[in-house]
């Protein structure tokens, strides 16, 4: 049984987890050892960064860098709460720093350059410093010549820090730029819920994009869009399955398979 996070986890104890994508109760046990994968529908689990880590890198390979790099509040921000409060909580709760880890790994063998979102930590939102640490992450491979993985999951731009956090989608693409020109080769992997400023930015930049099973992957939400164009909408709509069928991601490849794959796509692009 894989043994997910030394940190702080994203699912927390219990005997009976309720399964979001059938309603079942189903045995928490046997959830961890499918990979938080539903055993009645195939329901993906929201894990976190550190879950990633361990399911997508070789044991005891990831070394992370930027860790020090801690999220500011440059604009003092207070809505219902204080933001700098939030940030706070968000670490408690968490045991991060920030929404994105960033470092250096190998995937079955292959050393890479690796970068995990969480969402649990401010909805995964793309602030100034996930940007930094994610820019920094992608110069790292450009300099060293490795390959990039790295795995999205978001909640979109981070209002708390306004414009500072919209450039951040120009930043990370300019470097994924230079890094594609410099030869280097990115698998995207996009899970539940990929949205917002991280699918228009670096998300869907990958070279080869990989999608879980039944993710939500999207721009704006559902209601706006069908508020703005004033049209029903398919069902399936915004899912990863929708979106292989459109042509906008390469595959769907369910967890267990995630690492093998990954491995495969990049001994095809490197
Ligand atoms: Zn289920």
């Amino acid at each position: 049984m894989l043994r997910f996070g030394k940190k702080k986890k994203a699912v927390p104890d219990g005997l009976f987890v309720k399964c979001d994508g059938c309603g079942a109760m189903v045995y928490r046990k046997n959830v961890q050892e499918l990979l938080h994968v539903c055993p009645e529908c195939n329901h993906h689990f929201r894990i976190g960064a550190w879950d990633r880590v361990e399911l997508h890198t070789d044991e005891g390979s990831f070394e992370e860098m930027d860790a020090d790099l801690l999220p500011c509040d440059p604009l003092k921000f207070v809505a219902k709460k204080a933001y700098v409060d939030d940030l706070k909580r968000d670490t408690e709760e968490t045991g991060l720093s920030e929404a994105v880890i960033c470092g250096t790994a190998r995937i079955e063998s292959r050393p890479v350059v690796f970068t995990a979102m969480d969402f649990r930590f401010r909805g995964a939102s793309m602030g100034s410093v996930v940007g930094e640490k994610l820019t920094r992450a992608i110069e790292l491979a450009t300099e060293r010549h490795l390959p990039l993985v790295m795995v999205a999951a978001s909640g979109g731009a981070r209002m708390q820090e306004s414009a500072l956090s919209l450039m951040q989608m120009a930043k990370t693409c300019a470097a994924l730029q230079r890094f594609s020109k410099s030869g280097g080769a990115y698998v995207s992997v996009m899970t539940d819920p990929t949205t917002g400023g991280v699918t228009a930015s670096w998300a869907s930049m990958g070279d080869v994009i990989i999608a879980e099973p039944g993710a939500l992957i999207g721009f704006a939400g559902p209601r706006v869009l069908k508020q703005t164009i004033n049209q029903e909408l398919p069902p399936d709509f915004q899912t990863s399955e929708f979106l292989l069928e459109h042509g906008f991601i390469d595959m769907i490849v369910e967890r267990k398979d995630i690492k093998p794959t990954v491995a495969q796509v990049l001994s095809y692009l490197t």
